[in-house]
């Protein structure tokens, strides 16, 4: 059995069209125009192979099989569409494009167990700021109060996004596990780990968790030119001091990574000294107390800074998602099938959060990771070889044919 490398990379090619941004990168984000236009193009494909479609409320896919029947276990393989602003081409929809053409290939064989592929909705959390959306209603880390609690940048929750949906289509939403045999994400690796040593497979042990706060600033906008030095409360500058020390404490430790990607300062006007700064800070490591430990040391750093140049701060965490060990047995059934089929692999760890965390809570999970040139992800540089690409939906392919027993 071997997939048709032409064909992914013709899917991949079509999809990296459909971006907010052109020539900047995909910016495709979940519940927009560019989201449907992918949604089409899958749904499409999908149908093209006798694959029937299902959308939950909160915009979940999942497609099945033509000979999935009622009632057998299933081995599901999924990813994500969207991206953040001006993203790369490969992140989520690689493994979504990869599950569509392993589903091609095995459409004529004898399966034992049922196939799915799942397209997680709104994972890079663009819309809200929060990540896995999808899958942590599917998993119940989301409940319906949630709904109301995400909201986007035009103040829209997420509840009025969706249209309201009722309470049973919301129940529908979270998965029997006990229907699930097991659940593989391919991905492509988003660091430098396999293309420095060489090699073409990453399969994961341990995914990084993570906690994300929001740091809202407010001191004392005034005249940018009549208020002397000695006189101003900038919210700017002392968040920028507080950015620095959280660089500052995390750095020296090599393993831990801390990130405050998204800053808002208001009025966001040239001449006038900013009354508010909001950012998000961010820390990830593969153990639970590492990441309090700095998730405290930054918060106190934060207070002590604000108070030091006497304007207020208010901080609130916005998610939080425990480090996670993926599934051994599959673990080694993946490391089996990689030493047969002699592609050079490592097992490692993701830095990364997936919507595989959610599921791997459930469900046995794997994840499987192919080579990022120069290491670079969530920006228009992103890529990976063709080759790459072909091989690790060809390995996809081999561990889904292994699991669903695909003769
Ligand atoms: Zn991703």
């Amino acid at each position: 059995m071997k997939v048709n490398g032409e064909r992914l990379l013709t899917d991949l090619f079509q999809l990296r069209q459909f971006t907010d941004t052109p020539g900047e990168g995909v910016t495709r984000f979940s519940y927009g125009q560019q989201d449907q236009k992918a949604r089409a193009y899958l749904l499409k494909e999908a149908g093209a192979i006798g694959c029937a479609a299902e959308t939950d409320a909160l915009k979940n896919i999942r497609i099945g099989m033509p000979q999935n029947t009622s009632g057998r276990q299933k081995v599901v393989i999924g990813s994500h569409i969207d991206t953040v602003r001006n993203g790369g081409w490969l992140d989520g929809i690689y493994g979504v494009t990869a599950g569509l053409e392993v589903m091609r290939v095995l459409k004529d064989c004898r399966l034992e167990y049922d196939l799915e592929l799942v397209i997680f909705a709104e994972e890079e959390g663009s819309n809200f700021g929060s990540t896995m959306t999808g899958s942590k209603f599917i998993s119940g880390d989301y409940k319906e109060e949630d709904l109301d609690h995400l909201k986007n940048d035009e103040g829209l929750s997420l509840r009025q996004i969706l249209e309201n949906p009722s309470e049973e289509e919301l129940r529908q939403v979270k998965w029997d596990f006990s229907e699930l045999k097991a659940m593989l994400e391919l991905h492509i690796e988003q660091g430098p780990v396999l293309e420095r040593e060489g090699l073409s497979l990453g399969i994961v042990e341990t995914i990084f968790g993570m906690r994300v706060i929001e740091v809202e600033v407010t001191g004392v906008g005034n005249h940018a030119g009549a208020t002397p030095m000695e006189d101003r409360k900038d919210a700017l500058c002392a968040a920028a001091e507080c950015i620095l020390a959280a660089e500052r404490i995390v750095k020296p430790n090599g393993h831990t990574v801390v990130t405050v990607g998204r800053i808002k300062a208001e009025p966001d006007c040239s001449n006038v000294i900013p009354e508010k700064t909001v950012f998000t800070l961010e820390a990830r490591d593969g153990q639970t107390e590492k990441i309090d430990y700095f998730i405290n040391q930054i918060t106190a750093a934060i207070k002590r800074i604000c108070r030091e140049r006497q304007v207020e701060c208010q901080i609130r965490e916005v998610s939080s998602s425990e480090p996670l060990k993926l599934d051994p047995e599959l673990s080694k059934t993946m490391e089996r099938l990689a030493a047969q089929k002699k592609i050079p692999y490592r097992v490692m760890d993701s830095g990364a959060v997936h919507d595989a965390c959610m599921i791997a809570k459930h469900a046995k999970t794997g994840m499987i990771f192919v080579p990022s040139i120069g290491g670079r992800s969530h920006v228009p540089e992103e890529d990976t070889r063709p080759e790459d690409l072909v091989q690790g939906a060809q390995f996809l392919l081999e561990v889904a044919a292994a699991l669903t027993g695909a003769e």
